[in-house]
């Protein structure tokens, strides 16, 4: 037996291998099913003990190894995984909160959109949106009724980050639960549940699945009452992830370490560049020591990946999307964690300036770029040939 012990590289290609239960196969297989009958009437009556797998819906062996290997991974006991990142957000804040409760959330984060529209809409619940870079924010933010504080460090459009030894020790104080959406960072980068986090979520939508072919999520946590909620939430919301998506998040967590080591070696290089580039007014990466919270990034992350923002020293719209147009690598999209290159200007759909200040941003002019696996020195070029088109 192997000895998986937090080793992220161990886990990732072997953890779930059993080979003599699936033909000696070195690659579990895809359990394409809805069902699985029953040995006889008795283990259906429940008077002989019930096999796991029974209907697609609750459980399947596909879905069930890619659980362990991101629960070992996040160093974590238990894991569920979701048919989307959104999935598993949402059955997290649902299962903590009920009517009349308060929840603090980072307003830069993925999540808030769900807890306005849905939450707070529909089900009667407050919340307060904080910037997330002052702890005395979240300590003021508190209420008797307050249950859950959301964080996303670094967040995916600014990259601030929030000190998540001190959101955690402030929730535990007020006995709140702590939820934090992992996605950016990775396992390989970050480890929130050794920060004292309750609950860590990923999209497997960006990294964990990598190739930009599957939408998932996982709820990650140590509390066994909670996560056998949150399974039950999943079996009565009918959000489980497909098993060929289970799968094919497999079959992507197997590379994850390589992956994440090559998108940050290039972003880094990407960064300096667009550092010392004069149409560029500022580069918002926690890998660079010129961000304002690099020392907190080192005090909890081992890395950073792919993904930064940078802002163009201009007030015409018109040179920005022309600086987009001369790309020829980096394609226009809204997601990242693939191979790919992706660029978006997540600010400039709307005319107003201080919504992007309100999100940390210095103007509207902010275009954010995920450098994917076609190497650093294309990338650099078809940035250069962005800037020489405006
Ligand atoms: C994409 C994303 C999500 C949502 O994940 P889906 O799988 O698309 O539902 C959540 N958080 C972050 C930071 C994301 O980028």
């Amino acid at each position: 037996m192997i000895d998986f012990e937090h080793d992220e590289q161990l886990i990732a290609t072997h953890l779930g291998d059993d080979y003599g239960r699936f033909l000696n196969s070195i690659i579990p297989p895809v359990f394409m099913n809805s069902l699985h009958v029953l040995d006889s009437i008795e283990s259906y009556t429940g008077a002989a003990p019930a096999s796991r797998y029974f209907y697609g819906r609750v459980s399947n062996p596909t879905v069930e190894i890619v659980e362990q290997k991101v629960a070992a991974m996040e160093h974590g006991k238990y894991a569920v995984v979701f048919a989307s990142g959104m999935a598993a957000s949402a059955a997290a804040v649902m299962t903590v909160c009920n009517p009349g409760d308060h929840i603090i959330c980072v307003k830069n984060s993925y999540i808030k959109g769900f807890i306005e529209k849905f939450c707070v809409k529909k089900q009667g619940m407050t919340a307060t949106f904080v910037g997330g870079t002052d702890l005395q924010e979240f300590e003021d933010a508190v209420r008797p009724n307050t249950k859950l504080i959301v964080i996303e460090s670094p967040v995916s459009l600014t990259f601030s980050l929030q000190d998540i030894r001190g959101v955690a020790a402030i929730a535990k104080k007020n006995g709140i639960k702590t939820y934090i959406d992992n996605s950016y960072c990775t396992p390989i980068f970050q480890n929130p549940l050794d920060l004292g986090i309750d609950m860590v979520m990923h999209t497997a939508s960006k990294y964990l699945g990598g190739h930009s072919d599957i939408i998932g999520g996982v709820l990650v946590s140590n509390d066994e009452e909670f996560m056998k909620e949150i399974r039950d939430f999943r079996g009565s919301y009918g959000a489980i992830i497909g098993p060929m998506e289970a799968w094919l998040m497999m079959r992507g967590m197997r590379t994850l370490d390589v992956r994440l080591q090559r998108h940050q070696e290039t972003a880094l290089k990407v960064a300096h560049y667009l550092e010392a580039n004069d149409h560029v007014s500022i580069v918002h990466y926690p890998g660079l020591e010129s961000h304002p919270q690099y020392e907190l990034m080192k005090s909890q992350q081992r890395g950073n990946c792919g993904l930064m923002s940078f802002e163009i020293d201009t007030k015409d719209d018109e040179a920005v999307y022309s600086f987009v147009r001369g790309l020829k690598i980096f394609q226009i999209g809204v997601s990242w964690g693939g191979f790919e290159s992706l660029v978006c200007t997540p600010f400039m759909r709307s005319k107003d300036e201080q919504s992007a200040k309100d999100q940390g941003a210095n103007s509207r002019m902010l275009v954010r770029i995920h450098c994917g696996l076609e190497g650093a020195d294309n990338l650099i070029e078809d940035l250069e040939n962005g800037f020489k088109n405006m």
